[in-house]
Parts: C-alpha cells; structure tokens; sequence
C-alpha cells in the first residue's frame, strides 16, 4: 500500500492525541514516510480509551515517544520524528517551515488561532480540525487562497466558553473520523490535488441520520490571510502583497 510518490511529503502533525493518533496512523498507512508529531504530554489512563496508539505500559512515557515507537513498529519504512514540545510562537515558524503540509490535531483554541496564522504567514496549507462531544469539524486552508480560521471564526473564543468545551469531552469514534479526513487532505496536498474541504467546512454529528454536512466558507474582506483579495479581485492581486 506505501505510496512511492508520497515519501517526500513533509507532514507536520500537532497534537498526539484524540485526533493526532488516528491522522498519524493513517498518514503512515497511506505511506506518507516523513511524519513529525509534536505534542508535550506524557500518556495517562484516561488516554487509551481514544488514543489508539497507545497501550498500557505506554503511561507515563511521551505521548510523540509511544505513538513513534508503534507507527514504527507496524510501517518500518515510515520515518517519523517524535518532539515533546508545544506549538508555540518560539518555535512555531520554524517547525512549519519545514513541513509541506500541517495537521492541527489540538484541542486548545489559542494554539489553533497560533497555527492558522503561523501557516498563513508562511503559506503553509493546514487541515483545522475540532471535535465537541458527537460533533466534529473539519475545513483545510490553502493560504491566500480559500477562507482560514480567522475569515470564520475572527478571533478565538473566551476562556469559559473553552471550559465548557472541554467538560463536553471527546467521543473517540467521532475523533477517528475527523483525524482520518485530516490525513485524507494532507495526502491530498502531497499528490498535487485540491484538498476536498478547501473553501467549505466539514461538520460531523454522530447523533444524526445525515452525518456529514458541508458549508462553503467565503473569505471573509480584510482578513490579513488575504484570501478574499484573490477571490473577490483577482486582476489586482498581482499588484498587492
Ligand atoms: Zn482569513
């Protein structure tokens, strides 16, 4: 199944955890051999239920460190790099940099605003993803070109809306499937196509008969990602910068 074309793929995935663990295993499955996973936090109990990478001696070790010792153990040929660290504006530009492609596999809305604008900055295209109890979404942002965080959502939401979202939990099967629509849209980039959730976000309830839902996303006017300039004026923008 490894893919020969992609081994030169560069993916940057930040977060090893509910959606970072079923985007690693699936970009390693899919044969995309350079794979760096950023994450700070050991693995715990609570971890496992979601976490498929992880098995019980795993607690207490690096959540990067366990996960790369199982993709490794299964794909060989997949060389991944683990870094226990957070995303933050010291090393942000500098990790995305060097990637081709990045996977926001957080939980934390500060550091999605931080990756949206680091990857903006950078022209780096990204898949944002979020799950919230039996929901989950999913948009990818080409920079420059279709809508990022900031055209939809501005800025991020205030500390006691993030608490609650956080005493919502995540269900793993809902995490498994955006994790997996993540990898499907950096494997997308790497072959040269246009990523399928490119200007639309993909929103996803466990709950109901439908399931998944797109909506476009236009870019939104005076967003610095700048992607509203190309859409709506594409003849000027050559001239702007
Ligand atoms: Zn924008």
């Amino acid at each position: 199944m490894a893919g020969k074309m992609l081994s030169n793929g560069r993916v940057l995935i930040i977060g090893a955890g509910g959606l970072g663990n079923p985007a690693t295993w699936a970009l390693a499955r899919a044969g995309a051999a350079r794979i760096t996973l950023v994450d700070p936090d050991p693995v715990e109990l609570s971890n496992l239920a979601r976490q498929i990478l992880y098995r019980i001696e795993d607690i207490g070790a690096p959540k990067v460190e366990a996960a790369a010792r199982r993709i490794r153990a299964m794909y060989p040929g997949v060389d991944i790099n683990p870094l226990e660290a957070s995303f933050t504006a010291d090393n942000g530009a500098a990790l995305a940099s060097a990637h081709d492609f990045i996977i926001d596999a957080t939980d934390d809305p500060a550091t999605k605003f931080l990756i949206n604008d680091t990857a903006c900055a950078l022209s780096r295209p990204f898949a944002y993803g979020g799950v919230l109890g039996m929901n989950g979404q999913a948009m990818t942002v080409l920079p420059g070109r279709s809508a990022c965080l900031r055209c939809l959502f501005e800025a991020p939401p205030d500390a006691l809306e993030t608490a609650s979202c956080r005493e919502a939990g995540i269900i793993g099967p809902v995490a498994g499937v955006i994790g997996e629509i993540q990898a499907g849209e950096a494997l997308a980039v790497l072959r040269g196509a246009t990523p399928w959730l490119t200007g639309r976000i993909l929103t996803y309830d466990a709950t109901s008969a439908g399931r998944f839902r797109l909506t476009a996303v236009a870019a939104r006017e005076g967003c610095k990602c700048g992607a509203s300039r190309r859409a709506n004026n594409s003849s000027a923008t050559d001239a702007a910068h």
